[in-house]
């Protein structure tokens, strides 16, 4: 039997699977180191692959990466990730030495997009967004059925569309007023404590954020849930600024569903859902897309970087000289 390894290398999290061509059979999930050189991670996720899965690693015909970015995505290396302290991330070529085999190195947006079509609630369209709202903000994008890549792999940042050009709050990216800047899982944070101090608000949030700067975007939406006023400012501004970015994705790509996922947005689809996708007709020029939460949950990665295994996008082949 043949085997594909699928990996979807996040900045907290690695998840590792073993599959078949058309699902999951094992997975594990691991922290991701934070030290080391530019090899660290190619090297630890090849020591617990070969760690867990040790009966198939005979067996395995092709490796499929989905990472977070920035990438080159000629070489296959992960640079300057917004969120992990190591200048490079280099996968494609240790990754294909450890494996000796075919290595295929994504996106992880892009790749989801690409598990979408294969895999998933994409499967019947030629025009499909994957949105995730997680740690930061971004999209994977087929259009006519092309997997868009761009000159170096970017073409789907959207999480750096510009929703408030008056803006003075900062992306981890260095401009201002992007959408991932009040949306990104790490910014939520660093959003109620910007608004509470220009506004003058007192509040338990503000209160619970001064006592803990190590808050996460979790404590900002269970302030939310008990009805703190700072918590309903911030997710008020999370949900114009993903409105105002949804609709850029739509009229700038006119795809036919748009699925999201990341784990901001599925662990309180409940409060955000219909709030951004309801008027949304109003700030389009297309038709509106079917817009649906992933029906993958936290596995959208890995299914997408078991598609690029086993049905590698032509135009990433292209690019990475396989
Ligand atoms: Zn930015």
């Amino acid at each position: 039997m043949k085997y594909y390894i699928a990996i979807d290398l996040g900045a907290s999290k690695t998840r590792i699977a073993v599959c078949s061509k058309d699902s999951i059979i094992k997975k594990i999930v691991e922290a991701t180191p934070k030290h080391g050189d530019e090899y660290a991670i190619a090297k630890f996720i090849w020591e617990s692959t070969r760690k867990s899965f040790s009966e198939y690693i005979e067996d395995i015909v092709a490796v499929g990466v989905a990472s977070i970015g920035p990438l080159d995505i000629k070489r296959g290396v992960a640079v300057n990730p917004t969120n992990l302290p190591f200048k490079e991330i280099k996968l494609l070529e240790p990754l294909t030495k450890y494996f000796n085999t075919k290595v295929v190195v994504a996106n992880d947006a892009m790749a989801a997009a690409w598990g979408e079509k294969h895999y998933g609630l994409g499967k019947p369209f030629r025009n499909l967004v994957y949105l995730t709202l997680s740690t930061g903000v971004g999209a994977g994008v087929i259009v006519d059925g092309h997997l868009l890549i761009g000159k170096e792999g970017n073409a789907h940042e959207v999480g750096h569309i510009i929703v408030d050009f008056n803006s003075e709050l900062e992306c981890g990216c260095g401009g201002r007023g992007h959408w991932e800047a009040f949306a990104g899982g790490i910014n939520i944070p660093r959003v109620a404590r910007w608004i509470a101090v220009k506004h003058g608000i007192s509040s338990d949030l503000f209160d619970f954020l001064l006592k803990h700067p190590e808050a996460s975007a979790k404590d900002v939406f269970e302030y939310y849930r008990r009805g703190d006023p700072l918590g309903v400012l911030v997710v008020d501004l999370y949900v114009k600024a993903s409105r105002a970015g949804i609709a850029s994705i739509i009229n700038i790509y006119d795809p036919e569903i748009l699925l999201i996922g990341g784990g901001v947005f599925l662990n309180n689809q409940d409060i955000l859902f219909e709030k951004i996708v309801n008027g949304l007709e109003n700030d389009i020029v297309t038709s509106m897309p079917i817009i649906k939460p992933t029906g993958f949950g936290d596995d959208a990665g890995l299914y997408g970087a078991l598609a690029l295994a086993v049905n590698p996008p032509r135009e990433l082949l292209e690019e990475q000289g396989v």
